[in-house]
């Protein structure tokens, strides 16, 4: 039986990251892929398809807009199918250069499913046809994660989309009801309103991003109401049935029954992690209640030689996190098989990104993730609605926050709701990576009118209220 030092199941970015960083370090590895089409989420069904949707529905938002820059746009319009091909294009290039790099010979590449015989042998269902069987020292699971469908009555009969139809679908629904109120929901909430679908978001918690501090919630809620969205919170799914005007989502709200009609319903409540057939019961991998791969911080499961990283961790659904995941995983694979102490992965720079508009950015702590570890912090906001760059755009909802720590005012969080809030967050990482205190932020050039010197007013403002 053929015998590798890694192994990894799922070529998706973690898998992809893991596996590259193991060959660069010599190490005889396998990495195996059993999808359909070869990419991993990201590529295929998340991040870079939907990214370019809303590329396209942002500019048309742009084009509703010219009038208020002194402009005439006059017959605008959207062709979906238009859209959707222009996605396809792209997302089949990023595919193309995902497999030349999986087959580019550094690290055997196997198409198929793969199964724990034990802890030690995998089987992998050829996707060509038959079984292959080998040893592996070690492994890493990054099987990522898929839909999941809640038991909700009336929902599979009625129809809906998901993510992963709303990518395919080449008509544009006249009304939509969203389900869900995370990164995903309000993204395509997002699409649709700017191609002027009316929206309906309906959510179970308080408050829709229910970890995010309420306001950086409020901001991004208030923009998307003054857009036209209706957000509805604090309510609990009853049933689906289809409606004489399309169909309808029943919810209880306040102790009474209440109901959304849409011509679509949106189904975004959330993934699960990927652990089916994967036979980690013959490996030993015990699970969370979630069905979550339970991890330690050195991205160990609870059998030693076995990793995770990547969505089927349950952790974060975010791709750079599960690449970082991935690649400390695979330094610690070579550091297990030499006998050196395993390092453990840092978060203190999590960053979290949403792209509907205004874009929302998260960085490091919240206020609230503050608190909660006893940590004395200091928050500062700027608007942009006072801000000239912004005000020369048009885009003025929302501000940035800086949180710091009050014994030495580093920079322990950052918050954006606004426009290029995906790029202002950036400067924040690069300081907080260096430790920067809210004075030494302040005291950076910053280049006048752009929004990225729109940071340098909270950070004074920190500077001088803690005296530094
Ligand atoms: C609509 C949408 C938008 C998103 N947008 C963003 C965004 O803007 N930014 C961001 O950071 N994140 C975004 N995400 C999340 C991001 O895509 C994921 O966090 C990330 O892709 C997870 O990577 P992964 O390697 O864990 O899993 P994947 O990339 O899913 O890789 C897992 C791979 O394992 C394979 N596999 C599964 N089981 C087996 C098996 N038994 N044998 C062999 N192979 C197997 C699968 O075929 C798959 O290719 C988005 C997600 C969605 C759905």
């Amino acid at each position: 039986m053929e015998k590798f030092d890694f192994a990894v199941i799922g070529g998706g970015s973690a898998g992809y990251a893991a596996a590259a960083e193991a060959a660069r370090s010599g190490l005889k590895t396998v990495c195996v892929e059993g999808g359909k089409e070869v990419g991993g989420l990201c590529i295929l069904r998340g991040c870079m398809p939907s990214k370019t949707l809303i590329e396209s529905a942002n500019r048309f938002l742009t084009l509703r807009r010219a009038k208020e820059f002194g402009l005439s746009a006059g017959g605008i319009g959207f062709d979906a199918r238009a859209m959707i091909e222009r996605k396809r294009r792209l997302i089949d290039e990023f595919a193309k250069y995902r497999v030349k790099q999986l087959n580019g010979g550094r690290f055997e590449f196997l198409r198929g499913r793969a199964e724990f015989a034990d802890a030690h042998r995998i089987t992998v269902k050829l996707s060509a046809g038959g079984e292959k069987q080998f040893e592996a020292a070690t492994v890493l699971i990054s099987t990522g994660s898929v839909i999941n469908l809640i038991d909700l009555p009336g929902l599979v009969e009625t129809e809906y989309l998901d993510s992963d139809a709303v990518l395919q679908c080449e008509r544009v629904p006249r009304s939509v009801a969203v389900l869900g109120g995370g990164a995903i929901a309000l993204e395509f909430a997002h699409f649709y309103s700017a191609l002027g679908v009316g929206v309906t978001v309906v959510q179970r918690s308080g408050q829709v991003l229910k970890d995010a501090d309420p306001d950086v919630v409020e901001a991004l809620t208030s923009a998307l109401r003054n857009r036209g969205v209706q957000i509805i919170c604090d309510t609990k799914l009853i049933r689906a049935e289809r409606s004489a005007n399309g169909k309808r989502v029943l919810y209880e709200k306040n102790g009474a029954e209440h109901y959304v009609e849409a011509d679509e319903i949106l189904y975004a409540l959330g993934r699960k992690p990927a652990v089916r057939g994967l036979g980690l019961e013959n490996a030993g991998v015990e699970t969370e209640k979630s069905g979550a791969i339970a991890v330690n911080d050195r991205m160990q499961t609870s059998q030693a030689h076995i990793f995770a990283a990547g969505d089927v961790t349950g952790l974060f659904e975010i791709v750079h996190i599960a690449i970082q995941q991935g690649e400390l995983a695979a330094r610690n694979v070579l550091r297990l098989l030499k006998a050196e102490p395993l390092i453990p992965i840092d978060y203190r720079l999590k960053m979290f990104v949403m792209f509907p508009e205004p874009q929302l950015a998260l960085l490091g702590l919240t206020e609230r993730e503050a608190a909660n570890r006893g940590l004395e912090v200091r928050a500062a906001r700027y608007p942009f609605n006072d801000h000239g760059k912004s005000m020369i755009r048009g885009e003025t909802e929302g501000f940035v926050k800086l949180i710091v720590e009050a014994k030495n005012g580093e920079i322990v969080g950052a918050a954006v709701v606004g426009p290029e809030a995906s790029e202002l967050i950036h400067e924040i990482t690069v300081a907080m990576n260096f430790r920067s205190t809210a004075a030494t932020l302040a005291s950076i050039p910053h280049y006048h009118p752009t929004l990225s010197e729109i940071w340098t007013y909270p950070a004074a403002e920190l500077a001088q209220s803690l005296g530094h």
